[in-house]
Formats: C-alpha cells, structure tokens, sequence
C-alpha cells in the first residue's frame, strides 16, 4: 500500500509546470501507480486552465481547442498513448524476472544500461535521462544493504516493485521519497522478492559510519 506522496506543495507546483524536471519525471511516474495523487493533479490541472481560461491572452486567443496539448507540454506529460504504443519492451529485466515500469518512465527502458553488481546484494543499471540527468535503477536482493549515507543535495525515489527499509521508515510498491542533505538513512531489504527502486540523486552520496566511509571516493558509483 502507498504510504508516501510528494507533499500538496509539490503537487501544486507540478500540475502548473513549475517542478524541476527530474522531480516532475518522478512525480509523474509516481502518479501512474497513485490514483489518489493522480485524481488530485488532474483537479489542479483543470483549476490552472480555468484560470488561464478566465485570463484572456494572446496565445489563447490563437489556439483556443488546444488545451490538451499544451497542458501536456507545460506539465511535461506525455500526451496519452494509444494501444500501438504499448509494447513488451516496456519492462526491465534482471536475471529473468522482468518489472514492468509506470508509463512515465517507459520511454527510458531503451536508455537503460547493463546491470553491474554493487556491493552486497545490490545491482544497478543506469539510466540516462538525457537534459534531465542521470538516474538508476537499483536492485536491493533480499538482505542487500545499502551502508548509511546522506545526502550532498537531493535524492529521489520510486519504489517500483517491492519493498524496502532504511532505518527512518519501511516503504512500499509507489512510494515516493525525497530526501535531502538533512536525513541520513541506510536502506535495506527483508522481501524475499528483494526490491526495485528507480533513483535519481544531484549528487554523490556521502557514506556516513564505520567502514562504508571508506566507500566515499567510490561514492559516484551511485551517481
Ligand atoms: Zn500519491
């Protein structure tokens, strides 16, 4: 069950275009797995229109039918896909088992790299994002361990199959969790599925206790 959704504030601000993008990537994707989140942006958007509606300018004035269109580009959504679109590639595959992603992060199973095997049960593939950046997909197999670390800036993440732990809270299947340079956690995972995250950080993590300090200078491993 979902527990964890971006904050009102955050909702807001995506339904109006104003998130950056990898935060909007993330949202967005989270939505395609939260009805709840989903309703609610779609109730945001339809009051931003009216009031762009209300406010006679030119731009309207030229294309007054086409709201769809540019809702979808200010919001970054992608306009719906018909059938055609919908195809097998659309999942990631580790060793045989194979995720299906939200439709948001569809379009990136083509920029998905190998997965390489991290420390301790976990495997990560890298995703590119082309000018939104660099993200991840990390595999925690059951009692894979990522060791304490914070945050040098933000770090974002989709629970996309499964769940996890990290010492602050236990997340699940849609999770969405934003932490910053304030919160130190440690995820791991006890499902014997292990669990999937799709992860996007603006910055090296920086390991915090015992020996995973030593990790540090291969923090842009995670990165
Ligand atoms: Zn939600």
């Amino acid at each position: 069950m979902i527990n964890f959704h971006p904050t009102q504030q955050q909702l807001s601000d995506f339904a109006q275009g104003l998130s950056a993008p990898a935060l909007s990537l993330v949202i967005s994707a989270h939505a395609d797995m939260c009805p709840q989140c989903k309703r609610q942006i779609s109730q945001l958007e339809s009051a931003s229109a009216k009031i762009l509606v209300e406010q006679p300018f030119d731009r309207m004035a030229e294309q007054p039918t086409d709201f769809a269109s540019m809702l979808a580009e200010i919001t970054c959504l992608p306009a719906a896909e018909g059938p055609s679109n919908i195809s097998q590639s659309h999942q990631i595959e580790l060793d045989g088992r194979k995720f299906s992603v939200p439709r948001a992060l569809k379009r990136y199973v083509e920029k998905t790299g190998n997965w390489s095997h991290l420390l301790g049960n976990l495997w990560q593939a890298p995703v590119d994002l082309g000018p939104i950046g660099k993200a991840n997909f990390i595999f925690m197999q059951k009692q894979g361990r990522v060791p304490e670390h914070t945050h040098r800036g933000t770090e974002l993440t989709l629970v996309i199959d499964g769940e996890f732990s990290d010492g602050i809270s236990h997340y699940d299947t849609g999770d969405f969790i934003l932490m910053n340079s304030e919160n130190t956690h440690a995820p791991y995972s006890e499902a014997s599925e292990g669990c999937l995250v799709f992860t996007i950080v603006d910055a090296p993590l920086h390991f915090t206790s015992g020996i995973a300090r030593l990790l540090n200078p291969f923090s842009h491993l995670f990165f």
